[in-house]
């Protein structure tokens, strides 16, 4: 049986040590969110993730969904119980407006609890992560009206959401969407069409099932610019705003599919449906990217939470299953052999999940204090800047953490030899479940595309001047301090790699853009690989200051912290080379051989 434990002492080190997030206590919420506070949440949402939402992962996974014949779903036994727990806690109004009922404490604490929830049991969490990305796309482009009608019943979790983009024909290239809106004078539209993969598009968790779905208005143009976004709920409401009638959609199935089996991913089918228009009409994508910018921040740290929680597990395991002995002779000669823990390879997997993890962690709050200046922030410029970066890091955070996370799923697995092919270990869940994440939410080719085709150059270039900047003086700013040579050393080279990378595409990408096609899988790994050492020389520098002061019973954790930022520079750092060797070769072989040679 797996076991998970919320890393709640590693998340406390990254905000108040590492990111020192009391410093944006000008921030309205923040000053609620004193460190006390702060620890009390963390611990709290820890709890309720260990005891209330991790013992349904694997029963879940094997119970899966069920879709019963009049096309409700019935999710896992346990599941409507934690879900009623999840909304008495206050959890999905955390950091949300408290207009609507919201505690309107920061989003990074909101983010720092989420990993706990999808380390627990992700597919529970998708359930609330929806609603949440219809809960923000409501806020920012519905009327008062619609949010007064929808926002506070979702809030207190009452009512639950979900997005509803692809179709049968199209799923990245939403321009041939062919859900149709038409509309009928009294300010609603009928909506017609068949979308799929729909998660959580049908349950027994809620009221109301608030659909945000995107349609084309008859008549309106084709291709991307003739797409609006509709409210459709499950019930139609009554005059007192109680759900009333039911609408004309409902789940024609629930896909049979690799992982996340307690999550329904529905068939939707929509007849007819009453739609109400949200935000202007043919606008209907930009409003979409305002739930999807948020929506990838969550994809980005499910992978994250699964590499967690597998890598806790392999660590219990390699301290007790024992076969061999280390090569440096016998490391437990009372018994008949070693714990596999002593062998370099094991460690070598151990080591590289844990060196990810810490720094991805740090990566996400760093982000998701961006996301709160950006938002909160009186200041324009700040504002401005924040958003900006926030946009040039959300394609990072999905592709890189989402690969790197199921990548990690398997060395853990890998850890368990056989035993980890075998469900009771629940290893191959944490892969089956992690694969996802890299094709939703925008499948990672398409993140690394937007990256380098619109985030890269966006407004001349000034967000990712801004990112060298800040790692550029970090670097120079502690060159001279002899305990932090050996990380500002290779975190510049990574550095250097990654600016030599940029420059090669505004050198060879204009003229022929195959060139930027072919590079970009590399270009937004070596900016993760970049951003996550930025992450560690930052911790090393707070672990070695907090050393100096005297740590206490903390010294442990803090000298483990040197140790795998040493790790992570000397063993996965060197890897920005290689990328930028990928890149430079551009695209000619991959493009060479003709179609018919395939
Ligand atoms: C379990 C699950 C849950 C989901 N939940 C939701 C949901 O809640 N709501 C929702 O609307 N959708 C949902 N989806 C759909 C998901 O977002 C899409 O599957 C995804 O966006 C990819 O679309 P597609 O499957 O049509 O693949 P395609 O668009 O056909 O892409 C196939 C492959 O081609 C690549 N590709 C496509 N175009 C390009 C290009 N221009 N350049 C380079 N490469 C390209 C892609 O990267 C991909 O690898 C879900 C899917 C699954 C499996």
């Amino acid at each position: 049986m797996p076991a998970y434990r919320a890393p709640v002492e590693d998340t406390l080190f990254v905000l108040n040590d590492v990111l020192k997030y009391e410093r944006y206590n000008n921030l309205p919420g923040f000053a609620d969110a004193s460190p006390d506070i702060v620890e009390a949440v963390l611990r709290e949402a820890g709890r309720m993730a260990e005891e209330v939402f991790f013992p349904l992962n694997q029963s879940g996974d094997q119970e899966g969904c069920i879709r019963n014949e009049d096309g409700s779903v019935t999710t896992p036994k346990g599941f409507r119980e934690a879900f009623e727990q999840y909304k008495e806690a206050g959890w999905m109004g955390l950091a949300f407006d408290p207009n609507y009922g919201g505690q309107g404490l920061p989003y990074t604490l909101h983010s720092a609890i989420g990993e706990y929830f999808s380390s627990a049991n992700m597919a529970f969490a998708m359930y609330p992560g929806l609603t949440q990305g219809a809960m923000a796309a409501i806020l920012v482009h519905g009327d008062d009206e619609q949010k007064a009608t929808y926002l506070p019943k979702m809030v207190e979790g009452t009512w639950t959401g979900t997005m509803n983009l692809t179709e049968p024909h199209c799923g990245t290239d939403l321009g041939l969407l062919r859900t149709k809106a038409v509309p009928q004078g009294d300010g609603s539209y009928r909506i017609s069409g068949q979308k799929i993969f729909i998660s959580a598009g049908e349950h027994d968790m809620s009221e109301n099932i608030i659909h945000l779905v995107l349609a084309r208005i008859e008549g309106a143009p084709e291709g991307t610019k003739g797409i609006s976004l509709f409210i459709v709920p499950k019930f139609v409401l009554d005059a007192d705003g109680s759900p009333g009638t039911r609408n004309g959609v409902v789940c024609g199935s629930i896909e049979e599919k690799m992982g996340i089996h307690a999550n329904s991913t529905c068939v939707m089918n929509y007849d007819d449906a009453t739609g109400y228009l949200i935000g202007e009409e043919n606008k209907g994508l930009k409003a979409m990217f305002t739930m999807m910018n948020e929506a990838r921040l969550g994809v980005g740290l499910q992978g994250l939470s699964i590499s967690e929680v597998a890598y806790q597990n392999a660590v219990a395991y390699a301290k007790d299953r024992i076969q061999g002995r280390a090569l440096t002779g016998p490391a437990a000669p009372d018994r008949k052999a070693d714990p596999i823990i002593v062998h370099p390879d094991v460690r070598r997997n151990l080591m590289t999940i844990r060196a990810f993890n810490e720094a991805g962690r740090a990566f996400l709050l760093w982000a998701a204090l961006k996301s709160d200046v950006a938002h909160r922030s009186e200041d324009a410029s700040d504002r401005e800047l924040s958003e900006e970066m926030m946009g040039l890091l959300t394609p990072v955070i999905k592709g890189v953490l989402t690969d790197k996370g199921f990548e990690h799923a398997v060395m853990a697995q890998q850890v368990f030899g056989g035993h980890g092919y075998i469900e009771e270990h629940g290893m191959s869940q944490y892969v089956r479940d992690a694969r996802i994440a890299m094709i939703y939410e925008g499948a990672n080719g398409i993140q690394a595309l937007d990256l380098v085709g619109r985030k890269l150059p966006m407004n001349g270039g000034r967000a990712i001047q801004a990112f060298f900047k800040e790692v550029g003086d970090f670097c120079e700013d502690n060159r001279a301090d002899e305990n932090m040579s050996f990380f500002t050393k290779h975190l510049k080279k990574g550095l250097n790699d990654l600016q030599a990378a940029t420059m090669w595409f505004v050198q060879n990408a204009m003229a022929k853009p195959d060139n930027a096609g072919a590079g970009s899988h590399d270009y937004m790994h070596l900016f993760g690989l970049v951003t996550l050492g930025y992450m560690w020389a930052l911790q090393a520098k707070t672990a070695q200051e907090k050393l100096a002061d005297g740590a206490g019973d903390r010294a442990q954790f803090l000298e483990a912290k040197l140790t795998t930022a040493r790790y992570f520079m000397e063993r996965i750092m060197p890897e920005t080379g290689a990328h930028l060797a990928r890149i430079s070769a551009g695209a000619d072989s991959m493009m060479a051989l003709a179609e018919e040679a395939f």
